[in-house]
């Protein structure tokens, strides 16, 4: 009888701009073993948030191995989800303004400081591909992801498979235009999706919606310092029904909407998962989305699709990012 075979595991890292999040699957799936969190501190440099990065891949090893049968040598692979756009091909980071990196060669430098082979992509890409592996997405054909936190990353799954486009920057949704005359986005671009809908963008509309109402609730959740306003004490407030961050959220909602029903249009897919801080605000965001969405988009799209958040909170881009090492070198 031949002996059973060893499981394998790969370490997935979801690199962002505010914090590395790490983790071990088996190379079938399952669980997320040894889930990590550290900030990013993007801030102190490059080698610094390398040091991090590996760092944290060993105590991922460490802690999978002391929780399973898993030996060193049964770790085949890193992937790696960091912002883009990259270039896959060649292992490089281009350009990434949340973390101030130029032309960065991150898979090799992890993969030299690991020994373990490293595959890398696109974050948003990661938590779409994890989605639909493991979690709201799975068994669908066509899906569109998005990640909303401190931007709005996007990935598209078409056919089966996950799109690049032709040189890497397929699904950057959060810069697709809504407002040609709109507000300026971190990319130069004015009216981006992006600059309405991203956490920071809606904490920033909820500022000037506020306009010193030192009688709402969401000023006195914010200290009544409305510089410390962020977008979950909006999701909060308005879950506690205060009017202006009801407001806001509706808002948000139909820029949201408006954004969706375009990629609805354009790509008619089966599932559009929706992962981040956003999610946060429940029904008070997905209802009037829903509706924004079916106001807008062809009859069809809308009936054969449904809108849902993710169900792998603070896992999917690691998922994802072992997804992608296993597509990558498979
Ligand atoms: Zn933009």
């Amino acid at each position: 009888m031949p002996a059973p075979t060893r499981a394998t595991y790969i370490v997935g890292v979801d690199l962002g701009g505010t914090n590395i999040v790490a983790g071990a699957l088996t190379d079938d799936g399952g669980d997320v073993i040894a889930l990590r969190t550290e900030p990013t501190r993007a801030d102190q440099g490059a080698d610094a948030v390398i040091d991090r990065i590996v760092r944290i891949i060993d105590t991922v090893i460490a802690e999978t191995i002391a929780l399973t049968a898993a030996k060193r040598q049964d770790f085949i692979g890193v992937g790696v989800g960091a912002p883009g756009p990259l270039d896959r091909e060649r292992g490089i980071v281009v350009t990434t303004p949340n973390l101030g990196w130029t032309n960065f060669p991150l898979r090799d430098v992890i993969a030299e400081r690991t020994g373990i082979s490293t595959r890398i992509d696109n974050d948003a890409n990661c938590a779409t591909v994890g989605e639909w592996w493991l979690g709201a997405a799975r068994g669908a054909r066509n899906v569109v992801g998005m990640t909303i936190g401190t931007g709005i990353g996007g990935g598209l799954i078409l056919d089966g498979k996950l799109y690049h486009g032709s040189s890497d920057v397929a699904g950057e949704i959060g810069h697709a235009t809504i407002d040609i005359t709109g507000r300026l986005c971190k990319c130069g671009n004015y009216g981006c999706l992006e600059a309405y809908a991203s956490g920071p963008s809606i904490a920033e509309r909820a500022r000037e919606q506020l306009a010193g109402d030192e009688e709402s609730l969401l000023f006195r959740m914010a200290h009544g310092n409305v510089e410390r306003l962020t977008a979950a004490t909006v999701y909060e407030a308005a879950k506690l029904g205060d009017d202006v961050a009801i407001d806001v959220v509706r808002e948000t909602a139909r820029f949201l909407g408006a954004g969706i029903a375009n990629l609805l249009n354009i790509f008619n897919p089966d599932v559009v998962v929706i992962a981040g801080g956003v999610t946060q605000a429940g029904d008070t965001l997905f209802v009037p989305l829903r509706k924004e969405v079916r106001k807008r988009a062809f009859r069809p799209a809308v009936d054969a699709c449904r809108i849902v958040p993710g169900s792998l909170p603070g896992s999917a881009g690691v998922v994802g990012a072992v997804a992608s090492f296993k597509q990558q070198s498979g």
